[in-house]
């Protein structure tokens, strides 16, 4: 089995066999290794292992096998050529930076990227002199004019959250390549199954294993994929000092998760492609965003880009904040949560909750109205899913 090239193998098969390397007790699942270090057959072997002469395992904080098989099943499907685990999808983000950004760097970052990663930007990577400029994902133009000779990377995620906006990677790691510039595309919405942004030119991969990578909401995990280059001199060394790791038994679950993923990701698109169409039909309903809708601006490039349209549905009530809320209050089954990525269908109201701290000049900007309502896609039964919603919406 160690000598198999998964290279040459599909995502669904990668996604199951790569990575594990099985041990001398012949198991056919992947161990959790709980072990804080590992012990070296004389003084020269600690010796080469600690200076990297010599591979091999050598304190857990940076070496685990479990965590080495995530790394190494997740870098295949994502055709990157190495990833790094993180104890949370933050912890990856904030990996990227300290590896990469000195004082006096600048970022480039879309409007609408996941709130804490706007924090981590403005309020934290601000305090050492770095600068970011945030822009409208789908104005080109824009990410190009914010550029500057001290731009060290652009930051996006697409489809965005919750309005679904689709950015073309292929236009901006262009852009991006142009000035001098990395592109790093947070590819939690879509995963590999759905999108590979290496394969359109973007350089860092980041992911919260959190979403649909556990896809049962049970464990808070992270990774930086890229090439071994920047993974060795920027990311790998900052890992190792900086601590955020991820832990064998998180590892573990998100290996499972990742057997599972190409089959849930299609389940979770037929749901989510099934209630749009449904949502549209629906006489309260103002406005559906769903990239697989021909009513979505950028349908066309979603259809380029990804091979399937993902599990996130938001949709506008005519009847402002207080329809979405009955709409919210009314639901049995549907949990109220931010979460999404879940085998349960979550739903949120973005204006009071995610976009809540936003001046309303801010929302307004963002397209976050407040009759907007956000769902995560989940695997129940679509009839029930639209039976709980329609307690809410024909009221
Ligand atoms: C949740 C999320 C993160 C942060 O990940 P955590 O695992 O919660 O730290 C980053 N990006 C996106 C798009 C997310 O949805």
């Amino acid at each position: 089995m160690s000598d198999i090239n998964w290279n040459d193998y599909s995502l669904e098969t990668q996604a199951i066999r790569a990575g594990h390397k099985r041990t001398h007790e012949d198991e056919h699942s992947m161990p959790i290794f709980t072990t804080s270090s590992y012990v070296f057959k004389s003084a020269e072997e600690a010796s080469l292992r600690f200076t990297g002469q010599k591979p091999g395992n050598i304190y857990s904080r940076f070496t685990n096998p479990t965590v080495n098989a995530f790394q190494e099943r997740l870098a295949l499907m994502e055709k990157g050529e190495r990833c790094l685990a993180f104890a949370s999808g933050m912890a990856a983000i904030m990996a990227v930076g300290m590896g990469l950004l000195k004082t006096g760097d600048h970022i480039v970052c879309s409007r609408s990227v996941f709130g804490n990663t706007v924090i981590m930007f403005q309020n934290y990577f601000s305090k050492f002199g770095i600068e970011t400029d945030f822009v409208d994902l789908i104005d080109t133009g824009a990410w190009e004019a914010a550029i500057k000779p001290n731009t060290r990377f652009l930051f996006l995620e697409t489809p965005s959250n919750p309005l679904t906006e689709i950015a073309d990677i292929s236009l901006l790691a262009d852009i991006a390549h142009a000035h001098n510039c990395l592109l790093i595309v947070d590819n939690c919405f879509c995963t590999p199954v759905l999108q590979r942004p290496f394969e359109l030119g973007a350089d860092i991969v980041i992911h919260s294993a959190t979403k649909y990578i556990d896809g049962q909401g049970r464990c808070v995990g992270g990774a930086v994929i890229a090439s071994d280059e920047i993974i060795e001199k920027y990311i790998y060394p900052y890992l190792r000092t900086g601590g955020a790791t991820m832990s064998p038994f998180n590892a573990w679950v998100f290996l499972s998760g990742l057997e599972t993923l190409a089959v849930r990701m299609k389940a979770h698109c037929d749901n989510a492609f099934d209630l749009a169409l449904w949502l549209e039909q629906q006489p309260s309903v103002a406005k559906v965003h769903y990239p697989g809708l021909a009513s979505h601006a950028q349908h066309e490039l979603a259809k380029r880009q990804q091979s399937h349209f993902g599990g996130i549905v938001s949709f506008e009530l005519a009847g402002g904040k207080e329809h979405a809320w009955r709409v919210i209050d009314a639901t049995q089954m549907i949990s109220i949560t931010a979460n999404l990525g879940d085998v349960k269908t979550t739903i949120t109201h973005p204006a009071t909750t995610t976009h809540g701290r936003l001046t309303p000049e801010a929302r307004a900007t963002a397209g976050i109205k407040d009759g907007l309502v956000r769902l995560s896609v989940g695997l129940e039964s679509i009839t029930d899913i639209k039976n709980d919603l329609l307690k809410g919406l024909g009221a």
